[in-house]
């Protein structure tokens, strides 16, 4: 049951802030580049080391989802999609939070207090706008779902994104052996297409995500996803050009012979 009266107005406020949010970061992103990892600098604050501001700035996700799911309508939550879909956020999420910050190597310049905190607010609001639609406020997604089309395509986008955004971070783990820093070219998998296969896998894995669910809560994290993760691609993807000569000419920045 809702946790409040208005629940379900303060949901679709939640959404259009996002959307809003969204547009807003989109725009400035393409003049003022997020100052974390190669373009980190000065002029932002107080920063705190990177793997403690990862930990903190993603644990919220998983750990609120799973508390939504926890307190949600029991027809939901036990339904065979209700527990795919907390798999697929768990599963990305716990790796986000609590593995992937152990899994990079060297440099790891510190994090700005600032960039932390926006992204403990996104986390919160979009684990909350999700969890919510789809164990309380949404229609009910019991055993019927599994037999929708659009649930196995978009389970499928999930898990094809998600081996996406793993292979690409691992590469890029790998470009640098214990201890060392600095930056290369990375090569292999869809590195022979685009700069950012991390970030089209992440697009794919949430746009499947929200395939599968059917959830507006879904859609506005792909828009949102796409409003920080395009113009970084882009940011990027120049940075690449201007810093190596031999940069492949072929390589696009986040869409293969697109973009
Ligand atoms: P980056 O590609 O900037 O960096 C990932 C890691 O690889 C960092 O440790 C970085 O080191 C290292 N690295 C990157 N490029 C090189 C290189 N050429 N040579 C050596 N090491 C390199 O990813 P982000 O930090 O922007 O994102 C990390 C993950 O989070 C991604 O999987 C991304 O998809 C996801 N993400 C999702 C968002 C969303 O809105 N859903 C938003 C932002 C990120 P260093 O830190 O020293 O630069």
């Amino acid at each position: 049951m809702p946790l409040f009266p208005d629940e379900i107005a303060a949901w679709n406020m939640l959404f259009w802030g996002m959307m809003v949010a969204a547009l807003v970061a989109f725009v400035t992103l393409f003049f003022i580049s997020a100052p974390h990892g190669r373009t980190l600098r000065k002029g932002w604050g107080p920063t705190l080391p990177a793997t403690l501001g990862w930990i903190l700035m993603e644990a919220p996700s998983p750990l609120l989802f799973a508390l939504f799911w926890a307190v949600g309508d029991p027809e939901r939550r036990f339904s065979a999609p209700g527990l795919i879909f907390l798999g697929m956020w768990e599963l990305h999420y716990l790796h986000r939070a609590f593995i992937f910050p152990f899994r990079r190597r060297g440099g790891q310049p510190d994090m700005p207090v600032l960039v932390l905190a926006l992204a403990v607010l996104f986390n919160v609001c979009n684990a909350t706008l999700n969890a919510r639609w789809l164990y309380t406020l949404g229609p009910v997604r019991d055993a019927s779902w599994l037999h929708e089309p659009r649930f196995w395509v978009g389970v499928a986008l999930f898990a094809v994104g998600f081996a996406v955004n793993q292979h690409a971070d691992h590469v890029l783990f790998n470009l640098r052996k214990p201890g060392e820093t600095g930056y290369k070219i990375p090569y292999g998998g869809l590195y022979r297409f685009v700069s950012c296969p991390n970030y089209l896998g992440e697009l794919v894995a949430w746009t499947g995500f929200a395939v599968a669910t059917g959830s507006p809560g879904a859609w506005a994290f792909v828009v949102w996803s796409a409003a920080n993760l395009v113009p970084r691609a882009r940011t990027h993807h120049r940075w690449y050009r201007e810093r190596f000569p031999d940069y492949p000419p072929e390589r696009r920045a986040l869409l293969p012979l697109i973009f």
